[in-house]
């Protein structure tokens, strides 16, 4: 189904998945806070894809600092070239990214039909590099303002995304230092510590999960763009030559992952990069159908020997390896893995909304709202509930779940009527409710109720453990 962006932020701040950064003071743009049920959905998305990284035999894991020695970001190319142009409307004063400005223009010409202009705009779009190039489109082009429709325009100009600070109390040139706007360097820079102290041979990865920060120009669409966010990269360093069949290979592997955890297959897609960086070989980004269109949630990207050739011209260090068998020495090659762990939390709960009529207690119909997470995603896995507050049930309810709470989370509900009850965890996604009735008192017996199917079964109240150790194996 189509959910309107407006209803994924209501729900996702009232139910306590996610609520604006500093609220109280009005809200700090492009940053956002994980509520009780949001952290351990994020939790979960970032443990699901270590466990698929880290237990395999050829991937060892990392946790690099946030800062790192400035020197990092001009071998990366990020002091000089990670900048997106800029453009003011001098009449709203209103600041836009200028090639989202001309997409999002070619977007309303083909809505409009004008499919032969918005291609020769793409075409122009394409081949922009400089400041001038963005402006001379814009301009060309008459693009209006899209909040005041004015074409008074200031110059196009480069900004650099990497958040700036100090290091120690000087506050000078030389103690500038960059919040990381990406956790792949600290992967690069630290190959040669990985290779020599896990003893590794090539084929092997690195994986890491950490914040990244890029003080965007405009932080859109909730968690899709923000300025704090959080990253999950695995760097594949290879022998030179493999890069096509290790490419091909993890654009499938990370496809997988996201349907394994119960993605949509008609809502993901895989767009090769039409243009590739001067060192790439191979790009792809594995796109999600968010409720604003598709996005990209991950890139795949084959990087040559590029980043590790860098850091060794600028350090001094050699980033050689040697072949055990051949005696060759050279740089390896990578193939890099990178997705946000946010922007995906967004793709997973918009995957996960759906609203559904199902019959009341009035015989007529109602709408439930269900988010239908992945039990392994879900932030709560099990809720139990005594069906009325007496003769035995809510402490026999209550000592099921005791003992469920120390293996899964699990809530415990006893207010208002037990259609209300699974209404409540249908809202937050939880795919089992136990209820406790007057037959388990008899006879021992709860009743489990399905999330998705709506479907009750009973089972033994102390087979319960052996049951959801099954069904929600290590979570
Ligand atoms: P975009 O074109 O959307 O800015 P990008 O191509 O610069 O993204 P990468 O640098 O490849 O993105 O980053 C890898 C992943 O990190 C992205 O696929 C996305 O999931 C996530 N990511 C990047 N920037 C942001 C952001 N500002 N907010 C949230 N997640 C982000």
């Amino acid at each position: 189904m189509t959910v309107s962006l407006d209803t994924i932020v209501s729900l996702a701040k009232r139910r306590g998945f996610v609520f604006q950064s500093s609220e109280v003071y009005g809200g700090l743009n492009g940053c956002w806070d994980f509520g009780p049920l949001g952290v351990e959905l994020l939790r979960n998305i970032k443990e699901q894809w270590w466990r698929a990284m880290t237990l395999r035999d050829d991937i060892e894991g990392l946790d690099a600092a946030i800062l790192m020695h400035p020197r990092t970001w001009h071998a990366s190319g990020h002091v000089e070239q990670f900048a997106d142009p800029m453009i003011d409307n001098r009449t709203s004063k209103a600041r836009y990214r200028a090639d989202t400005l001309i997409e999002e223009y070619i977007a309303r010409l083909r809505s409009k039909g004008k499919t032969a202009e918005a291609d020769a705009l793409a075409d122009r779009l394409r081949n922009a590099k400089t400041a001038d190039d963005y402006y001379t489109i814009i301009v060309e082009a008459q693009i209006p303002d899209p909040v005041s429709g004015s074409r008074d325009w200031t110059p196009v100009r480069y900004f650099n995304l990497m958040f700036k600070t100090y290091i120690g109390p000087v506050e000078d040139e030389s103690s500038v230092v960059y919040l990381r706007p990406e956790t792949a360097q600290g992967i690069f820079v630290n190959f040669k510590n990985v290779l020599d102290s896990s003893r590794r041979k090539l084929p092997f990865g690195i994986a890491q999960i950490g914040k990244a920060f890029r003080n965007e120009i405009n932080t859109k669409y909730f968690l899709f763009r923000t300025r704090e966010f959080e990253q999950m990269e695995m760097q594949y360093f290879i022998v030179p030559g493999s890069e096509q069949q290790y490419f091909d290979y993890w654009l499938e592997q990370r496809y997988q992952w996201f349907l394994s955890l119960g993605m949509r297959a008609e809502a993901l897609r895989v767009t090769p990069h039409e243009k590739l960086a001067h060192y790439a070989s191979a790009a792809a980004d594995i796109e999600y159908e968010f409720p604003f269109g598709w996005g990209e949630i991950e890139g795949v990207h084959s990087r040559t020997d590029f980043d590790l050739r860098r850091h060794q011209e600028y350090s001094g260090k050699r980033f050689e390896y040697t072949d055990p068998y051949t005696g060759q020495k050279f740089i390896p090659y990578v193939i890099e893995t990178s997705v946000g762990a946010t922007r995906s939390f967004m793709a997973f709960f918009c995957n996960a909304y759906s609203e559904e009529e199902v019959p009341s207690t009035d015989s007529k119909t109602e709408v439930r709202t269900v988010l239908r997470f992945h039990p392994q995603l879900a932030p709560v896995k099990i809720a139990v509930f005594p069906l009325v507050n007496k003769e035995g049930m809510p402490e026999r309810a209550e000592a099921i779940y005791r003992d469920l709470q120390r293996r899964w989370k699990t809530q415990y509900d006893d207010s208002g009527a037990i259609g209300r009850r699974y209404r409540r965890q249908d809202e937050i996604g939880t795919p089992y409710c136990i209820t406790v009735d007057g037959q388990t008192i008899a006879d021992g017996t709860v009743t489990i109720r399905h999330r998705d199917t709506m479907l009750q079964e009973r089972i033994a109240a102390d087979r319960l453990v052996e049951y959801f150790s099954a069904v929600l194996q290590h979570q």
